[in-house]
């Protein structure tokens, strides 16, 4: 009898198997069973046409209705109507008439492709299909592969949903009895199905609603295996040993507690606290800090950073780009003062030395900077990937920061830890406000805390948007709105999708073709291009301002340049890419104009309306698009206007989002195991097995009574691994 680890050849046969594998890596009956069906079809039922929505990968039981061969533009094209009773769609065939012989009125079908739409009607172009066999023996036929509910499977050209679904039966059928690795407690605990009842149920289930908790079940499964390696890995932090960071004389963090303008907001102090208690342990810290773009997580870094000096250790800040990293250093050395000035005249009695290292140092600079590193002259050291060049290394190393985590793997933060002689506290930054089960899911192994609030006396960003379908004539009144910003002293960004546009533009005909086959356009329409726009604005509506532009094909050295200029207020209006979206700060800048802002996502457009109502005027954010009035587009952007909770958009963004991108590259691989769980939807699911695992692991820590349930988390671990090193 075969057993989950069975390779899939000795079951369906060679051809077969080798097509699941090369189609979806599937080489056993575990990843198999693991395949699991979209949704289900009622046989007997004939699908609602009338719900189909453009764009959805669909797959439909349906009578055909009319079948016409016809030629065109040299190729013969056969259209196939097919209906359920009272709404139809057609699918086309090109230069495939030998078809028209099975595609005969009257006969009953599974159709399956992406629904696309052709001058205005709804049609699959070359659907995969399966006729249903004429005759009374339809309902043995049908029921030779499933019983009532068909299950619609993921599938290829090659391999057609209705061939999975014989492949699972093959599969099922030879299975023996499947040891659980769920011990029971949990399952009576939940009332959920044994493992080979959850598999037979989900992919043949008897009714919806054993189906149903089938899903449950195995989506518990995943959500658990994966707190249980969360866990763990937590735990085995806490085993790490490291130096204690607790000052013995707080003199740097008193000094610069002194010096501060402003007092810290309530967040602030908890989260300097539970900072410097997770210093004082001999483990190192691993904790996330989250908070809105000025919510002051840069000046709670930069305590804990002194406080590590304080303790004669050192710290590096990593930035994801070179303009951040700059940033950064012109912020902390200014709120330093003399404090970063150790070992120059300016020096006074308490100080360190702090130093930029990014990439287009000189290599005499950068060699000079190694060494005051390798001797921990210096104490706070800010760059970019520089910082994790193999020249580096570091007398005591004791902190890192990441800010930006979303910017970087985990390998390098990983890389920057390892120059630490014993492992480093470390501390990730991210303004992007990730929705709780998220954070519990991705950042499962570090300790989170966010700060909530803004500082008082931060003034409010207002936000419209300028639907310039309806309303052309706001747009003049935009660039008004502009030159009265500049003329009263502040600055304004003016942000565009694109560099320039392509040249080539795309004949009619060329787009009804791409229609037809269902290719992407995107790629090939016009979008408000920086190198475009710049020109056209000075010449016109924003003539006699001093503009400047900003993007990512420029030299680091004239982005620098033009940050710098527009730092000072040379600049009056910066025209960017996103290439500002993370970071940059210049208080006196209060306006933004977003153009084609329907081409940006929801966090996205909120980061970088971030960079304005950064000092003391208020800031206001303009958002223009020509998507039509009750788009999604228009919708998505109606409600950034309508709200300034970080958390609030983050969900709206990833409820539109593919699960892969929520959760980055470090879970999004071909063989990921999170093939049911979905974050947001499943977030009671997440906190049982978070609650679950928890309580396993407390009394049986590396799961030595569960050996079935450690050898699935392990393999998971080895998956991981792999993934890992796939990427390095
Ligand atoms: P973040 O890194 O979260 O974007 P920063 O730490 O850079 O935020 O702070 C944003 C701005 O607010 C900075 O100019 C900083 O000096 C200021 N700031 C930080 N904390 C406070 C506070 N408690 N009160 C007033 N201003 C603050
Ligand atoms: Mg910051």
């Amino acid at each position: 009898m075969a057993t989950l680890s069975t390779r899939l050849t000795n079951i369906v046969g060679d051809r077969t198997a080798q097509v699941l594998e090369k189609s979806f890596g599937i080489t056993t009956i575990n990843e198999l069973l693991r395949h699991y069906p979209r949704r289900y079809v009622v046989r007997g039922e004939l699908t609602d046409i009338s719900t189909l929505v453009a764009d959805d990968e669909v797959t439909i039981l349906a009578e055909i209705e009319a079948v016409k061969l016809r030629r065109a533009n040299g190729k013969n094209i056969l259209e196939v109507v097919v209906t359920d009773g009272s709404a139809n769609l057609s699918l086309t065939f090109f230069n495939q008439a030998w078809r028209e012989k099975d595609l005969r009125s009257g006969r009953v079908g599974l159709f399956a492709g992406k629904v696309g739409v052709f001058k205005g009607r709804r049609q699959l172009a070359h659907p995969d299909y399966q006729l249903i066999p004429d005759g009374d023996d339809v309902d043995a036929a049908v029921a030779e592969f499933a019983g009532k509910y068909l299950p619609v499977y993921p599938a290829t050209g090659k391999l057609p949903s209705w061939k999975i679904m014989q492949c699972m039966k093959l599969a099922i059928d030879s299975l023996d009895e499947l040891p659980d690795y769920l011990p029971s407690q949990i399952t009576e605990q939940f009332r959920y199905p044994s493992l080979k009842k959850a598999f037979l149920d989900i992919h043949q289930p008897p009714d919806l609603d054993s189906a149903e908790n089938a899903r449950q079940r195995l989506t518990f499964d995943e959500a658990l295996l994966l707190q249980l390696l969360l866990v763990q890995r937590r735990a085995e932090i806490t085993k790490l040993s490291t130096k204690s960071r607790t000052p013995n004389t707080p003199k740097l963090v008193a000094a610069f507690e002194k010096k501060l303008p402003f007092k810290y907001t309530a967040g602030q102090i908890e989260v300097n606290s539970q900072i410097e208690k997770d210093l004082s342990n001999k483990y190192p810290m691993h904790r996330l800090l989250q908070g809105e773009v000025g919510s002051g997580k840069t000046v709670v870094a930069l305590r804990a950073m002194l406080s590590v000096v304080d303790s004669s250790g050192q710290a590096a800040l990593l930035a994801p780009t070179e303009v951040l990293a700059q940033q950064h250093y012109r912020t902390i050395t200014k709120i330093l003062g003399e404090l970063a000035q150790a070992g120059t005249l300016q020096a006074g009695e308490i100080g360190t030395q702090v130093e930029l290292l990014t990439g287009s140092l000189s290599a005499a600079e950068k060699k000079e900077i190694h060494a005051k590193l390798a001797t921990g002259q210096t104490g706070i050291v800010i760059g970019t990937h520089a910082l994790i060049s193999d020249g580096v290394g570091f007398d005591d190393l004791g902190l890192v920061v990441v800010d930006e985590q979303h910017r970087f793997g985990v390998e390098q933060r990983d890389a920057l830890r390892m120059k630490a002689k014993q492992p480093p506290h470390l501390l990730v930054m991210t303004a992007t406000p990730i929705p709780r089960t998220v954070a519990m899911t991705v950042f499962g192994d570090l300790d989170i805390s966010t700060l909530k609030e803004l500082p008082s006396g931060r003034v409010a960003i207002t936000t419209h948007v300028i639907p310039v379908l309806e309303k052309p004539h706001f747009l003049d009144r935009a660039w008004q709105r502009v030159k009265e910003e500049v003329a009263e002293g502040h600055q304004v960004y003016i942000v565009a999708p694109r560099i320039a546009n392509p040249n080539k533009k795309l004949t009619e005909r060329e787009i009804a073709a791409a229609l037809l086959l269902g290719e992407e356009l995107l790629d090939n329409e016009e979008m408000v291009a920086v190198e475009e726009l710049a020109p056209q604005l000075s010449s016109a509506a924003l003539s006699g301002l001093k503009i400047a532009v900003l993007h990512g094909k420029q030299s680091s050295e004239t982005k620098d340049q033009t940050m710098a200029a527009f730092a000072a207020g040379q600049i009056q209006v910066l025209i960017a890419t996103t290439v500002i979206e993370v970071g940059v700060d210049v208080p006196n800048a209060s306006m933004m104009v977003i153009m084609d802002a329907d081409r940006f996502g929801v966090s996205q457009l909120h980061q970088l309306r971030g960079r304005v109502g950064r000092g003391s005027a208020p800031g206001l954010c303009l958002l223009v698009s020509s998507a039509q009035e009750d788009s999604p587009a228009m919708q998505r952007l109606n409600s950034v206007a309508a709200t300034l909770d970080g958390f609030e958009l983050a969900r709206i963004d990833l409820e539109q989002r593919k699960e892969g991108d929520v959760l980055g590259r470090s879970q999004s691989g071909g063989k990921s195991h999170l093939r049911l769980l979905r974050v947001l939807r499943d977030e009671s699911l997440i906190d049982q097995a978070r609650e679950v695992a928890v309580k396993i692991l407390k009394t049986d820590p590396d799961l030595s009574n569960l050996p079935e349930l450690n050898s699935e988390v392990e393999k998971l671990k080895l998956d991981e691994a792999a993934r890992f090193m796939d990427k390095s």
